[in-house]
């Protein structure tokens, strides 16, 4: 039997001859595929693919056709949402009313950023010398995508839909982890006539794959979605040639509830904040800040909500948490809830394995925790929260803002203008007020501190795909009249 070709690669598929890597369903711990991923070779062959569309065709300038293929693309992937919902399902774990979201959302960004280019207006002045100065954007080149395993799809179309409306061609790389929405993806891109070599697939790990992008010389554009310590070193790499790029990393993101909430809906909010998609989640809310006063019965309503939820196989229905995406990563989140435990915090409730199958864990709750300890201060990336205490608006900011991560926070209140106050004194990317996680494909997203460098979504998420181009036009030639 001949291997199956699941590389797409200057608009022909190609099978793998890097390593054989098993997609694990982690309901069940069980192999669901097998994919063959991509060697450093045809990982350069992806970037040739990618510099030879982006020099010899019309892609980059044609912005028509580019609107057409992307606005086509949703097209065909909003009409299947219910498989690429079942197959992140399957592949991730998150509960299936999740994976519909993810979808429905990837639809979304490609309509925006098709609209948003169609739309865009190149900047004209008269300046003060008569002369006209005329700045445009235009796209930067080959860009790298790379994304991790928690929303596969989505942030991978955070990524391809900007890069691909403003011109660039792209070499696309999911997680090792989780390969099967993007396979399918790229049996889209075949559908929609777009040039070969636009949008090429390369499935592996950080080494040998990932690397051979980030050092590559003709990869132009760096774009990382994953670990700060990853980032981190992403980052050291290009900076040696000044290749461009952003980076969307981790996150401790707090919320911050008020003494004046009403404490079944700052639960509610506080327990999504947390347990959405297991809490492996970037922004998940994993710090709940408490005014003192409030903090008990704010607790027992958290407990007595906790017990009652429903942690199951993702593609039921009624499941709210799945299992988390590795064997591996729920040792990692185990041996953090043992951290915490030595650290002296109390658990109050949570953190054991459920069923006999699959990587599934309770959802785990932290009090009596001290800013220092480093379930506080480090990402675990799973179902793990801690609750802490404030006396005043300057003590929540404090610890609010007292981590090395900056993406996100909340504020649950109705007192808006303390609010706003608050939101203003925190240092993150995005601050949701009396609600929390969704992303609007309209607005930028990304972090302060070491959460990140750029923004992704919203007219800002267009401009990391751009090199911004200054054209000053005088309409005579005459001499400068500086010499004698
Ligand atoms: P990771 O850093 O291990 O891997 C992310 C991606 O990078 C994967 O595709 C991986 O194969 C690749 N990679 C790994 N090493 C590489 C290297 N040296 N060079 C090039 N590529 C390399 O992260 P993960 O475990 O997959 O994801 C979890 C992390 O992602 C968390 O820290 C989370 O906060 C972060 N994240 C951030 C955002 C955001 O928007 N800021 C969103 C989702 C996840």
């Amino acid at each position: 039997m001949n291997p199956p070709k699941h590389l797409y690669i200057g608009g022909k598929w190609y099978s793998g001859e890097g390593s054989e890597r098993q997609m694990i369903n982690p309901t069940n711990g069980c192999v669901f595929t097998e994919v063959r991923e991509a060697s450093k070779n045809q990982t350069g062959d992806a970037v040739r693919a990618a510099r030879y569309a982006y020099n010899e065709t019309t892609w980059r300038t044609d912005i028509k056709k580019r609107v057409n293929s992307l606005n086509k693309l949703a097209d065909l992937l909003e009409e299947q949402t219910e498989q690429f919902a079942i197959a992140e399902t399957t592949n991730t774990g998150k509960p299936i009313r999740e994976s519909r979201l993810d979808i429905s959302d990837s639809v979304s960004c490609l309509r925006y950023y098709a609209n948003l280019v169609s739309n865009r207006k190149a900047w004209i002045k008269k300046m003060p010398d008569g002369t006209k100065s005329r700045v445009i954007e235009e796209p930067i080149g080959v860009c790298a995508l790379i994304v991790p395993w928690n929303f596969p799809l989505l942030l991978g179309m955070w990524k391809i839909a900007p890069a691909l409306a403003a011109g660039n061609t792209v070499v696309f790389k999911p997680s090792e982890l989780t390969a099967i929405t993007a396979i399918k993806f790229a049996e889209l891109v075949d559908q929609c006539d777009i040039p070969p070599g636009v949008f090429n697939l390369v499935l592996g790990g950080g080494t040998p794959v990932g690397q051979a992008l980030v050092k590559h010389p003709d990869v132009d554009k760096v774009s990382f979605t994953g670990g700060s310590d990853t980032g981190r070193k992403i980052n050291e790499q290009c900076a040696s040639s000044f290749k461009r790029v952003s980076l969307e990393l981790g996150g401790k993101s707090p919320i911050i509830v008020l003494e004046d909430a009403d404490i079944k809906a700052a639960v509610e909010w506080g327990i999504f904040g947390s347990f959405f998609n297991q809490g492996e989640v970037c922004v998940a809310s994993s710090r709940l800040l408490i005014h003192k006063s409030i903090y008990q019965s704010f607790v027992e309503y958290f407990l007595e909500k906790l017990q009652r939820i429903n942690v199951g196989n993702p593609l039921d229905e009624g499941t709210e948490i799945g299992p988390v995406i590795s064997a591996g990563h729920r040792e990692k989140i185990e041996n953090y809830i043992e951290i915490g435990k030595s650290e002296g915090a109390r658990l109050l409730y949570g953190g054991q394995r459920v069923g006999e199958k699959g990587y599934f864990l309770s959802p785990a709750v932290f009090t009596e925790v001290k800013q220092s300890m480093r379930i506080v201060q480090e990402e675990i990336f799973g179902p793990v929260v801690t609750i802490q205490t404030f006396r005043d608006d300057n003590e929540a900011i404090e610890l609010a803002n007292g981590t090395l991560y900056g993406l996100a926070a909340g504020v649950l209140s109705n007192d808006f203008e303390r609010a706003e106050r608050l939101a203003s004194c925190l240092k993150a990317g995005t601050i949701w007020i009396n609600s929390y996680h969704t992303p609007y494909v309209e607005a930028p997203w990304g972090g302060f501190k070491q959460s990140g460098i750029g923004r992704e979504l919203g007219p800002q998420g267009l401009s990391g795909y751009t090199e911004v181009k200054h054209i000053n036009l005088n309409n005579e030639l005459k001499p400068v009249g500086w010499y004698k």
